[in-house]
């Protein structure tokens, strides 16, 4: 009889030692769940307060883009505008196979290029205003237009699908003094719109200013980015390279070098505007 009662004590001691573990586990997840969401809304605040304290120093006079780009009548290129291997305005007529007369037999290091127009108003005035005056509204409208263009290229099948965008970077120190990187909000707004990571691929080293020189100035200075780690992720993969303003094709050409050397297996470019080159109609050089 008293070893029954010992063994059912026994018993109910180790219920209730199994009750008290599954409740301290269960009060452990939710204490863990509590913590997961209360971080994300604390990132999602300080996104909130960044974003307002950037639009208040730098972008709170700017107009609001979408209404800026209807009251424009702005619309982006078709495919048949321009070149799809280095983004020079076609002539009419022209032959394209194998690039426009401009790129034909020249090597390029990216596959193809795709852009949002030439480098005319009113697109020579919001993208420059972009860097200039910190306009990440008008880097967010414009991204979207230009993954729009690439998903269209990539639908007629003029492009391949990247797999990850990448951008040209801003060196930290001109990043500060602008408050924005005009490329990197670009492009995360192209790889929002395409559904594909963006990776920092490349870091800029602190170059003299770009404006200095002329075309061959730019063209010979070499080595202004070098590939981080997160490049080592893009091994074997296609990825979109994305710049605001193709001026020579020197700056992208030199990124998509090293993101090739690196490992990454094509390359293709995408910009905001494209300058064109001179001797073709209209052309006009970039700040
Ligand atoms: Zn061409």
């Amino acid at each position: 009889m008293r070893r029954e009662e010992e063994t059912a004590t026994e018993a109910d001691r180790r219920a209730h030692a199994a009750a008290a573990r599954a409740l301290r586990a269960a009060s452990e997840a939710a204490r863990a769940d509590y913590r997961v969401r209360r971080a994300a809304q604390r990132a999602a605040q300080r996104a909130v307060m960044l974003r307002g304290l950037e639009e208040t120093l730098f972008g709170s006079r700017m107009p609001d883009p979408a209404s800026l780009i209807v009251a424009a009548g702005w619309t982006r290129d078709s495919m048949n505008r321009f070149c799809l291997r280095c983004g020079t305005t076609l002539v009419p007529f022209e032959d394209r196979r194998g690039g426009c007369s401009a790129c034909r037999g020249r090597a390029l290091s990216y596959a193809a290029l795709v852009r949002l127009g030439r480098y005319a108003p009113p697109l020579s005035q919001w993208v420059p205003a972009i860097k200039r005056r910190a306009w990440s509204r008008m880097a967010d409208a414009l991204g979207c237009e230009l993954g729009a263009q690439v998903r269209d290229a990539c639908t007629a099948d003029l492009m391949e699908l990247p797999q990850a965008v990448a951008f040209i970077p801003t060196h930290p120190l001109r990043r500060l003094l602008r408050g924005i990187d005009h490329s990197e909000r670009l492009a995360r707004s192209v790889a929002l719109e395409l559904g594909v990571p963006c990776v920092r691929a490349l870091r800029a080293r602190l170059a003299l200013r770009q404006t200095g020189g002329g075309r061959g100035h730019r063209i010979e200075r070499g080595g202004r980015f070098v590939a981080t780690r997160a490049a080592r992720g893009l091994r074997g993969k296609t990825v979109l390279l994305v710049d605001d303003v193709r001026t020579t094709g020197s700056t992208l050409a030199e990124a998509a070098s090293l993101l090739r050397a690196s490992g990454v297996c094509r390359v293709t470019a995408a910009c905001a505007a494209a300058t064109d080159p001179p001797g073709r109609h209209g052309e006009r050089r970039a700040p």
